[in-house]
């Protein structure tokens, strides 16, 4: 043909990560057909939606298959109803988002990937190591990407004073609590990201997606900071906090004060939805509403609470071997330090073939995740105890 294909994809790394996992898994079970291999990599949630979700969800499909029940298009922004019930949702957690700042999607994974599709070619500040969508999005875009480098030294939560690249407007990329290293930024943490950004003009692109696994006194939301409604954007997901990774729903935050050399973004992000998104199916709407329920985020957090106790019994077991780690707490993943200097490959075939347990090698997350090491607590309670069992012999 005769058109030109955008050229920027040629700069995406390939990321052969979780065929290379797979790959290795199969080959060791093809060796040993009758070993039980335990997954402690897996990235996403294993328990079923709740009753109170369920139910909803159950009794919207129903209105759906009467006449005068029956829903066409729903709003582009999403049902009143349910920014409403996120709106309240901050509100409970100690900060003030109006419903109208709020446009229900998809997914947070969309949202992160579209957003550039509002900004122009910008300087672009992201975490190393990294959840993949910010950086693969960003070179889509053909925008210019700068690392900020998390280590063991700043405990994976990367501040100003780590940037290498000179004080200039940057967009910048924070996730918190984590994916893939379950450290949790502290109001001070966050504080030094938010008057950065207010004095050198940054936005702030904030991943919230597992803030409903904080226990400590930690912000829930970047918009707990003052000063952040003037900076930042933060997009948020019912996948880990309500089980929702098939069913798909999430919001993005857009407060009407952001201002770019004088365009409302929330103005852009608005029109952008209104043109390429059609909304969220009303019973999946109806489902998220009922999760914000107090009966519902009672219901959320027992599922939460599970998964919370894998990470303890993984996290425990690190502790007591003295294998330095973060996450644990505040999040379903434990960030570990990959012992006596292995790498993370290196690492993984050793557990694969000592003690048949899988987990996610930390180079898959970028250059500074070499030698460090992802367990989720994603799994079953049962499966969990048994590889913290055999990783207390192996290790
Ligand atoms: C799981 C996850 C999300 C949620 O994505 P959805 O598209 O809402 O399922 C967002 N950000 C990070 C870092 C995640 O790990």
């Amino acid at each position: 043909m005769n058109i030109n294909a955008n050229s920027n994809f040629a700069n995406i790394k390939e990321t052969y990560l979780f065929s290379e996992i797979g790959a290795r898994v199969r080959k060791y079970q093809e060796a040993n057909p009758s070993a039980s291999v335990i997954r402690l990599g897996i990235g996403d949630v294993t328990l079923p939606l709740n009753k109170v979700v369920v139910d909803a969800m159950t009794e919207a499909v129903a209105e759906m298959g009467v006449k005068e029940t029956f829903r066409g298009y729903p709003p582009e922004y999403g049902y009143d109803f349910l920014r409403q019930a996120i709106s309240d949702y901050y509100t409970r957690n100690g900060s003030s988002v109006p419903a109208s700042d709020i446009f229900v999607s998809d997914g947070a994974k969309s949202d992160c990937g579209n957003f550039p599709d509002i900004l122009g070619s910008n300087e672009i500040l992201i975490p190393d190591p990294v959840y993949p969508v910010y950086l693969d999005s960003n070179t889509m875009n053909g925008n210019h990407i700068n690392l900020v480098t998390g280590s063991a030294d700043n405990g994976f939560t990367p501040s100003p004073s780590d940037i290498t690249t000179g004080d200039k407007p940057y967009v910048i990329y924070i996730c918190s609590p984590n994916n893939p290293t379950g450290a949790v930024y502290t109001r001070d943490g966050l504080k030094a990201w938010v008057d950065y950004a207010l004095k050198t003009g940054s936005l702030i692109i904030f991943d919230a997606a597992y803030e409903a696994f904080i226990t400590e006194d930690i912000p829930h939301s970047i918009f707990e900071i003052e000063g952040a409604d003037q900076c930042a954007v933060e997009i948020c997901s019912f996948s880990k906090f309500a089980g929702f990774t098939g069913t798909r729903c999430g919001w993005t935050v857009v407060p009407s004060g952001l201002d770019a050399g004088g365009v409302k973004l929330q103005k852009l992000w608005a029109r952008r939805q209104a043109t390429k998104f059609n909304g969220v199916n009303y019973p999946v709407q109806r489902g998220a509403q009922a999760a914000l329920s107090v009966k519902g985020i009672e219901a959320c957090m027992e599922a939460i609470d599970y998964y919370r106790n894998n990470a303890k019994m993984i996290a425990d077991l690190m502790s007591k071997k003295g294998i330095w780690y973060t996450g644990g707490t505040n999040s379903p993943y434990i960030w570990l330090k990959c012992p006596n200097g292995m790498g993370g490959w290196e690492f993984f075939d050793m557990l694969l073939n000592e003690a048949q347990v899988v987990g996610t090698p930390g180079e898959g997350f970028g250059e500074a995740g070499a030698g460090f090491f992802r367990l989720t607590s994603f799994g079953s309670a049962e499966a969990t105890a048994e590889a913290v069992a055999r990783l207390d012999k192996l290790l």
